[in-house]
């Protein structure tokens, strides 16, 4: 083969976020747990903010090891005093917030007809009402700053496309496609972007959970809730994995321009195609 048509991996960029702060809700667990590892491999301070402080501790320790300044922060997304008292508190004690991931997030699946009302409240708050709070949070800092930031908001192969028993998590995850691009709008005077990643299934505890309700309420087996529903429509049959989302946000993160805002990217195996 012709040498100059291979790629030499020692000539890749490695992106960097040193001298950054990121601030991740939801990350004592799952896809936040593996953005915030990935985000201090990368040099980032890291503030894990979670409904448990001893979970969010705990993860909070371990990323410490890798060098890194960390915080951990108790903060339930849904609840105004909460989320502005948790962001007063990396101001204190590590600086103004330069990259926000919006993630915190649950999943109740239910038919229509049988949605519970506080069910729909009760996911509309965590993902809206929190994607709301948080992010207006950190575009406070990021303009107090003066240096301006990243807001990236977890989304969905569902902020595209609708499946079903899933009405709450579908309207939310479309919702913060639009709450994305007004802050892009607003934020592009005061350097700061805002971006969706929209994954495919990812086996978290959030999906885990998922896969004998959806078997009970549409009376197939679990093995068919994984092959027929949530991987039929990828290319490969494969499931998208923490890393494979953890790269994209680090991409958004770490992106140095406002030629990538506004934006939402679907990393899911060709489930969803644009
Ligand atoms: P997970 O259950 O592993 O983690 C969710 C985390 O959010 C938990 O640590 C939980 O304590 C926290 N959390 C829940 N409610 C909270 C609240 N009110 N305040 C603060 N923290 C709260 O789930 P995950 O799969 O890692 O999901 C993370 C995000 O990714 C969610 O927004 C989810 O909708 C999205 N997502 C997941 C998948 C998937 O297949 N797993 C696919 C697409 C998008």
């Amino acid at each position: 083969m012709n040498a100059s048509n291979t790629i030499d991996p020692r000539a890749s960029t490695t992106l960097s976020l040193k001298g950054k702060i990121a601030l991740v809700t939801g990350s004592a667990s799952g896809i936040g747990k593996r953005i915030a590892e990935v985000f201090a491999d990368a040099g980032a301070d890291i503030v894990i903010a979670d409904l448990k402080l001893a979970d969010a501790q705990a993860t909070a320790a371990a990323i410490g090891q890798k060098g890194v300044r960390t915080l951990a922060v108790a903060m339930d997304v849904t609840d105004e005093a909460a989320v502005d008292a948790g962001f007063d508190q990396v101001q204190k004690n590590l600086g103004a917030v330069d990259i926000l991931i919006s993630n915190a997030g649950i999943q109740i699946v239910a038919p229509i007809e049988d949605f519970r009302f506080s069910d729909w409240k009760k996911l509309i708050a965590v993902h809206l009402d929190g994607g709301f709070l948080t992010s207006r949070a950190a575009v406070r800092q990021m303009i107090a700053s003066g240096r301006g930031g990243s807001v990236i908001f977890m989304g969905s192969v569902h902020s595209k496309e609708a499946s079903r028993l899933k009405s709450p998590y579908v309207a939310a995850k479309h919702g913060l496609e639009g709450l994305a691009k007004v802050i892009a709008k607003e934020g592009a005077a005061h350097n700061i972007r805002s971006n969706v990643i929209c994954p495919g299934f990812v086996r978290t505890p959030l999906v885990d959970k998922q896969i004998p309700e959806q078997a009970r309420e549409l009376g197939i087996s679990e093995d068919e809730v994984v092959r027929n529903v949530m991987l039929r429509e990828t290319v490969d049959g494969e499931f998208t994995t923490v890393d494979d989302v953890a790269q994209v946000a680090l991409t958004f993160a770490a992106f140095p321009s406002n030629a990538l805002t506004g934006q939402s990217l679907v990393v899911s195996h060709g489930w969803f195609m644009q």
